[in-house]
């Protein structure tokens, strides 16, 4: 059977509730719920009349500020190792179906790698990784993990890291980056290094992509769908130096979605070359992100869960166990604050995690039900 996703499955029963009349608090889909950029909007609708088919990668313009982009974060990229995609999702499972051999998971993970690589027929590793980690799995954890995956008869070849990670919210450190991308070397790993929610990092010093280290064998994916809120216009891009896996990945995307919509390459390229419109946008973006993320930690401490302190992103990931709830696992607790209370949650099953974990996707919760007016004067009061 093919695995439905968690989140969209959470959606889709948020929304029904919603069409039945329920005021629903929906903190369970991964999306920032801010407005358009104005500026942003007029690319797309000036492109309105490009509908030709283009290149499959990408148009020379959408990949020239990709590169542009990914060059300004200290990742010197050409523009023909980039290829678009409708939205980063498609070409991190383009990826993990051309690369050979098994794929190696951070517990917790975001809940489409392990579907995308079952459906690639791959077998999966899962990692633990603590909290404290970032998202980045502990070389001492993942060395043996390796060994007993091989002695077992799969053959791990592929290592994803989600940075800043979803659903912790938080950066692994430099130097365990270091250290995991030398582990990667020694053991032949790819690295595919899913970097969506990289514009969202409170303090951006603190993102540090495995690239740095292994520019070659990692693989980078990204897009604007988290940080300008724009994950229903479908863009994405990947980084992919390697030019035999670039060629797999392109021919599949060929043979399943041809290439991005044209006019979305041309509002991609506009975002991708930050004027300070868009620079300014996602400034103001972080800082509100950050502001309502801190203070509901505080609140979520305070009431005695344990919850790792949020540096990126929209996700809190609290361990509720403290709290001695009857609930004992976040599926049974996710289910209760649905029915019982209107609020929808992720829970930690759905990370192949712990039971008592639950995920919120806090921040710009606080916007729902508001105006756009409303969602503008919000971001407005984010200026420094
Ligand atoms: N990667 C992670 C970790 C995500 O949370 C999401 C969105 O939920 C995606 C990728 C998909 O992003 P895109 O909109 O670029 O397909």
């Amino acid at each position: 059977m093919i695995p439905h996703s968690a989140t969209l499955a959470v959606n889709e029963k948020i929304n029904a509730r919603r069409a039945a009349g329920r005021p629903v608090l929906h903190l369970g889909f991964g999306e920032a719920g801010l407005p358009v950029l104005p500026a942003v909007a007029d690319a797309l609708t000036a492109a309105a009349a490009e509908n030709g088919y283009g290149p499959v990668a990408g148009s020379q313009r959408a990949r020239e500020a990709a590169a542009g982009y990914l060059t300004r974060r200290d990742l010197p990229t050409d523009p023909g190792q980039i290829v678009f995609a409708p939205g980063s999702k498609p070409l991190l499972y383009a990826v993990l179906t051309a690369l050979p051999g098994d794929v190696v998971l951070p517990v917790p993970s975001w809940v489409s790698y392990a579907a995308q690589a079952q459906l690639a027929g791959k077998r999966v590793i899962g990692v633990p990784v603590p909290v404290q980690s970032g998202g980045v799995p502990d070389p001492d954890l993942l060395e043996p993990a390796l060994r007993e995956a091989r002695a077992s008869g799969a053959d791990p070849r592929v290592l994803v890291v989600t940075l800043p990670d979803n659903p912790t919210g938080t950066c692994g450190s430099a130097d365990l980056v270091h250290r995991v991308c030398e582990l990667a070397d020694r053991h032949g790993l790819t690295i595919l290094s899913d970097e969506i929610y990289r514009d969202l990092t409170f303090d951006p010093a603190r993102h540090v992509s495995p690239a740095r280290f292994l520019p070659e064998r990692t693989v980078v994916t990204g897009g604007p769908s988290k940080s300008m809120a724009l994950g229903g216009w479908r863009i994405g891009f990947a980084r992919i130096a390697d030019a035999g896996l670039r060629q797999d990945v392109t021919g599949i995307a060929g043979a399943v979605w041809s290439s991005l919509a044209a006019p979305m390459q041309a509002a991609a390229a506009h975002v991708l070359d930050e004027p300070q419109e868009v620079r300014d946008h996602l400034g103001a973006s972080r800082r509100l992100h950050a502001a309502v993320l801190r203070a509901t930690h505080e609140i979520f401490t305070a009431a005695g869960a344990r919850c790792r302190a949020p540096e990126a992103g929209f996700y809190l990931y609290p361990d509720l166990e403290p709290l001695g709830l009857a609930e004992k696992t976040g599926v049974e607790l996710s289910g209760r604050l649905l029915d019982e209370h209107d609020i929808g949650v992720l829970a930690g099953e759905h990370f192949g995690d712990d039971p008592a974990a639950l995920r919120f996707r806090v921040a710009t919760s606080l916007l729902y039900g508001s105006t756009v007016d409303e969602r503008w004067e919000a971001l407005r009061s984010a200026d420094p």
